[in-house]
């Protein structure tokens, strides 16, 4: 499977593979989406990987790390912070 770029839109289904069928040659990743202009994505927002035998669905997960793609970029671009899921609850520092 050659790797692929994926619209980072979840309103969008546009993914290009980032290799040529006939020649086998590697084609550059677009930066932006043709069709909405949303940012391209040619690796996993979370582990780096690149983006290889990504279902076609809404919400594709990263096949090595599990976390949902475009939620993921999402979350980076509007700098919102995962919850922890090791988070004991403890109380705050900065209590005075
Ligand atoms: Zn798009
Ligand atoms: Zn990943």
């Amino acid at each position: 499977m050659p790797p692929l770029a994926l619209c980072s839109s979840p309103a969008c289904d546009f993914r290009i593979k980032l290799q040529d069928g006939k020649t086998g040659k590697s084609i550059s990743t677009p930066h932006i989406c043709p069709k909405c202009e949303a940012p391209m994505l040619s690796v996993c927002p979370e582990c780096g990987f690149l983006l290889i035998d990504i279902p076609a669905e809404k919400h594709p997960r990263c096949p090595v790390c599990r976390f949902d793609i475009r939620e993921t970029f999402a979350r980076l671009v509007f700098g919102i912070h995962r919850p922890s899921p090791r988070f004991k609850g403890d109380p705050s520092p900065s209590e005075s």
